[in-house]
């Protein structure tokens, strides 16, 4: 390899720093690409493993593997302190490392809308070691219940709220809600369904409202037949050691609350002088780059993406996330031709979510699928995306003897003690 090749930097090997990777392996010039993890995850299956349905190995594969056979890309584990833009520098942990084109595309991070003490009070779903927490913490929860004498504290120990009713939240309450009445039933033989109370807290009118009608209205009542109390137009004023307090001035009571409101751009974003919009994230122009850093560039959840035909923000997606990496990397290769960098044009492959076992919504342009129908969209579009023969099979055996048999197999509290005992007091 040249040394002379000029050095580009991808910050972050999620979907899109990854696809830019990939992007880049025909372009002369040399990447190091840095992640705090060594792994990247495939967001999309965090709900099945916080519900004791996948490993967490078949959520994430090691990053190396991904990047071994591009012969001009290597990573670099490290967390990105910062960006020294003028003396174009990326800042980690490690060490520096210069470069002459950078990729920002460090993701986003669970948003809290000023409540930072919501942190503390709740769990999240956002990355690998979230999702892991929260399985424990179910489970753990379900243990103490066990133990418990006074009905009310029973009741307490089983009660579970998620906030948001986005796709997260919407699943995780879906799976939660088959969790404990396929499995945990049968595990706990003192457990009646009848003592568990799982509540979503939405604000809109119904859970999923950023799809078209008539897709929200169908993940509602298919929420509901699992048992799921949906609160509507739901806004949370405060999350404390007995739950939510709603702006009404209800409350629902919850010793676990689950928060899956909103997500804004790593904190990586806050430090680096450069405007930010919505979410926090990253503006740039129509190219993906930034103001006045032409070498600069930001792509996927980091960045807030306005094209030239949609106007509005684009969603924090994975489409988005990698066809904004690849436009990235063409813009570099059109940089180092000397010609001008091309607009950022996303095309919509449709979005959809799933309620449970056997229930999704899909909307795919023209197309909109709810129920089995949806369900089998999903199944075919997410099998296509599994990485690599031994997670596909992974998956594969545990979601038929999830269908089959109601079967969640990793249903392990796998953590300190000291956690498991704070969770159990309801101490988070
Ligand atoms: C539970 C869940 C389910 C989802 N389901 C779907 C779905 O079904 N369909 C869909 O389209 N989208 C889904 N999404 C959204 C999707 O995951 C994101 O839009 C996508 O991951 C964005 O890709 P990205 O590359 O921008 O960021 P990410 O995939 O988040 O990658 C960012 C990377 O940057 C690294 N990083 C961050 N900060 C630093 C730092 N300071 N130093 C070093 N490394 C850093 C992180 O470790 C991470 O590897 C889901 C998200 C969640 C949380």
């Amino acid at each position: 390899m040249s040394a002379a090749r000029p050095k580009v930097v991808i910050v972050g090997a999620g979907f899109a720093g990854l696809a830019a990777a990939k992007a880049l392996h025909r372009v002369p010039v040399q990447v190091t690409v840095v992640d705090q993890h060594d792994y990247h995850t495939f967001t999309p299956f965090l709900y099945q493993v916080a519900t004791a349905l996948l490993e967490a190995d078949a959520a994430a594969f090691p990053v190396r593997g991904e990047l071994r056979r591009l012969g001009n890309v290597s990573f670099r584990l490290a967390t990105v302190t910062g960006v020294d833009l003028d003396a174009k520098a990326v800042d980690t942990d490690r060490r520096r490392l210069p470069y002459d084109y950078l990729v920002l595309a460090a993701g986003g991070v669970n948003a809290y809308f000023g409540h930072s003490e919501i942190a503390g009070r709740s769990l999240g779903l956002n990355d690998l070691p979230e999702a892991l927490q929260l399985r424990n913490a179910i489970l753990a929860r379900l243990e103490a219940a066990a133990w418990a004498s006074d009905p009310a504290e029973r009741a307490r120990l089983l009660s579970f709220a998620v906030v948001g009713g986005g796709p997260t939240g919407t699943e995780f309450a879906g799976a939660l809600a088959e969790l404990i009445t396929g499995t945990l039933t049968r595990d706990f033989p003192d457990l009646d369904r009848s003592e568990v109370s799982i509540t979503l807290a939405e604000a809109s009118r119904h859970p999923l409202s950023v799809f078209p009608q008539p897709l929200p209205a169908a993940a509602d009542r298919a929420l509901r037949d699992k048992g799921v109390r949906v609160r509507s137009e739901a806004m949370v004023a405060e999350v404390d050691q007995t739950g939510l307090r709603l702006k009404d001035g209800t409350t629902v009571p919850a010793a676990t609350v689950v928060w899956a409101a909103g997500v804004r751009a790593s904190h990586l974003a806050d430090g680096l002088g450069l405007r930010l919009g919505s979410h926090e994230r990253i503006a740039v122009t129509p190219t993906l780059q930034v103001d006045g850093h032409p070498e600069v560039f930001a792509v996927g959840d980091f960045a807030e993406i306005r094209t030239p035909d949609a106007g509005q923000p684009l969603p924090m997606l994975a489409q988005v996330a990698i066809q904004s990496g690849r436009q990235a990397a063409g813009n570099i290769g059109a940089l180092l031709r000397g010609e001008t960098p091309q607009p950022f044009v996303y095309k919509d492959l449709g979005t959809m979510a799933t309620v449970g076992r056997g229930f999704a919504v899909a909307d795919m342009g023209p197309v909109k699928l709810t129920g089995q129908a949806g369900f089998l969209a999903w199944l075919v579009v997410h099998i296509a995306r599994i990485a690599g023969m031994r997670n596909r099979s992974l998956v594969l055996t545990n979601w038929v003897s999830g269908y089959l048999f109601r079967n969640r197999p990793v249903r392990l509290i796998v953590g300190p003690r000291e956690t498991d005992q704070a969770q159990l007091q309801g101490q988070r």
